[in-house]
């Protein structure tokens, strides 16, 4: 079992870009942020833990993280390995991951830190089949979603207050992590901030797909 690791800030792009390459890898998306969010809109336990810590932009505690990831790493989609979104954010929980499983490539997508509040405020979805949108960069079409059933979400922490204390925990918690992976020789660094085929096609490559 081998799996990828989407790395980055938030807002760079790691979930749109983890969508555009479910075909290419054959791997399934698991992002850490979906889960819990779904977590907390079923009120389960879980989600009662990491509510405060999501709605003020802190890390939830990684006993917590680790443990959705043990059961989800059981499913029998991810018996070829995963496409990590948003996970692991800790050295701990990378620490963790490597007990649970193997990963070939860290694809870190850089964005600065400047660009990412404008490309978090201006997020948003379609609630139907969870296509990613942006006021500026990439709206909506006019007649709505592509899928057909075009119900418009926005993320309760993807306001500017909010994006502060995310970064900080990023820069703070995170990005330690680029070189605990670069000093085992699997980091590839990928310009995140230009148009999103440009990145994914930088990815295939980086993944030699
Ligand atoms: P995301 O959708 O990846 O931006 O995650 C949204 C929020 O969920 C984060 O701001 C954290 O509060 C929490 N979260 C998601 N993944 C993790 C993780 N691996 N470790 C700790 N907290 C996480």
């Amino acid at each position: 079992m081998s799996s990828i690791v989407l790395f980055g800030p938030p807002g760079a792009g790691k979930g749109t870009q983890a969508e555009r390459m479910i075909d290419a890898t054959g791997l399934p998306q698991v992002s850490t942020g979906d889960m819990l969010r779904a977590a907390v809109k079923a009120g389960t336990q879980t989600g009662l833990e990491a509510k405060g810590f999501m709605e003020a932009g802190l890390l939830v505690p990684d006993s917590v993280i680790i443990d959705l990831i043990k059961e989800r790493i059981q499913e029998p989609d991810a018996k070829n390995g995963v496409m990590f979104d948003g996970f692991p954010r800790t050295i701990p929980q990378a620490e963790a991951l490597e007990q649970i499983t193997g990963v070939t490539h860290v694809i870190a997508i850089e964005v600065p830190d400047e660009r990412i509040v404008e490309r978090i405020c201006g997020r948003y979805s379609c609630g139907a089949c969870g296509n990613v949108y942006h006021d500026t960069f990439n709206p909506v079409p006019a007649g709505g979603c592509t899928c057909g059933n075009w119900e418009e979400k926005r993320r309760a922490d993807d306001n500017e207050e909010t994006v502060s204390s995310r970064l900080a925990a990023y820069h703070e918690q995170t990005s330690p992590l680029a070189d605990w992976y670069r000093s085992k020789g699997i980091f590839h660094p990928v310009n995140g901030d230009r148009a999103i085929d440009d990145i994914t096609g930088d990815i295939l490559n980086a993944l030699r797909l």
